[in-house]
């Protein structure tokens, strides 16, 4: 298949590497400058597992402004808050016959997606896989080939004939992923278990393994799950887990899985980058309203996070 990564950070670095070596033709598109201009004074992109055996992979990487090819499927990891910048400089070059594909954290992307792209041609999806940027022109896939695994379902819940092609080329790229067939469920409970790990982890400055050995821990999460279930059933969206589901799984995931792994809005704060908490707590928190429940915990760690963001642009 050919495809095109909007944005060429951490996960579309992996996506796109992994689909271009399953051999899948791979252009990725950036906007960033100092890591568009590293990538092209190496001839690549230094791509290490766990920090070891780092080696140039070579990518073919355009701009907004310089790609004109025409792709079957653009796959966007772009942080939320610069989705729209992305769509807008990207816009010239969209046709009515291609997919997008996402498995971006939070909520808010699909709406903007709509705008540019068929319901019938967007395809959503969620990642358990973490990877890490050190800094320009650098990738670092954490953990060993095959780590992680990955949620896709189409937005109109009908997987077509692209969405299959699609699901074999990640099988073969090793992303593990799975077809499900609620679209908000599959999206909104990845959702809410990065409410509680990012957010968790990011104020406190704590890798995963410390908050999931925290005597508390159960009771902080619990609190957020409990919080954000009753709203998703108020807003009759069926979820992918239960609520026991979903502590053993932050539970798993913080102390077996990944211990050591900073999550990716902890990332972003300690680089001076806004964080996606807005679409994450943020957005439970404005789901809730609108359902007339007032999720008080998430819109104390919502502010609270942005609390931890103000404080070190005072430093
Ligand atoms: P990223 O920050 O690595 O890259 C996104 C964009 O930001 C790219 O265009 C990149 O070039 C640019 N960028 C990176 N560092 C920058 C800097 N210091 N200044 C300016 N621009 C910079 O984002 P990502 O980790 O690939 O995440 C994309 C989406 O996937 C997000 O919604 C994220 O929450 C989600 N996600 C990430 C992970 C992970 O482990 N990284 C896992 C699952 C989901």
């Amino acid at each position: 298949m050919k495809f095109a990564m909007i944005g060429a950070g951490a996960m579309g670095l992996r996506y796109g590497i992994l689909l271009q070596e399953a051999g899948n033709d791979v252009t990725f598109i950036d906007t960033w400058q100092p890591h568009i201009d590293k990538i092209r004074e190496q001839g690549g992109v230094y791509v290490m597992r766990d920090h070891k055996d780092r080696h140039l992979t070579k990518i073919k990487l355009e701009t907004p402004e310089t790609f004109d090819g025409h792709p079957d499927m653009f796959i966007f990891f772009a942080k939320q808050m610069q989705l729209q910048d992305y769509l807008d400089r990207c816009e010239h070059f969209f046709h009515k016959d291609q997919y997008a594909f996402t498995c971006m954290n939070g909520m808010g992307h699909i709406e903007k997606l709509q705008n540019y792209f068929a319901d019938d041609k967007i395809i959503g999806g969620t990642a358990l896989i973490a990877t890490v940027l050190p800094g320009p022109g650098e990738v670092d896939f954490m953990g060993k080939r095959g780590a992680g695994k990955m949620n896709m379902c189409p937005l109109n819940e009908k997987p077509d004939k692209m969405c299959k092609a699609l699901f074999n080329e990640l099988q073969k790229a090793d992303m593990n992923p799975t077809l499900t067939d609620d679209f908000t469920g599959t999206l909104m409970t990845k959702v809410i278990f990065n409410s509680v790990i990012n957010t968790i982890c990011t104020m406190f400055e704590l890798p995963m393994g410390e908050f999931g050995n925290f005597p508390g821990a159960y009771q902080m999460g619990r609190q957020l799950i409990d919080e954000a279930y009753d709203i998703c059933a108020r807003a009759g969206i069926k979820l992918v887990s239960s609520r026991d589901e979903e502590m053993a799984a932050l539970d798993h995931n913080t102390r077996i899985d990944m211990p050591l792994h900073y999550p990716s809005m902890y990332q972003d704060m300690t680089k001076d980058r806004p964080t996606e908490v807005d679409y994450i707590n943020g957005y439970i928190a404005e789901l809730g309203r609108k359902y007339h429940y007032e999720a008080s915990t998430h819109l104390f760690v919502t502010q609270a996070v942005h609390l931890a963001e103000f404080h070190r642009q005072n430093l």
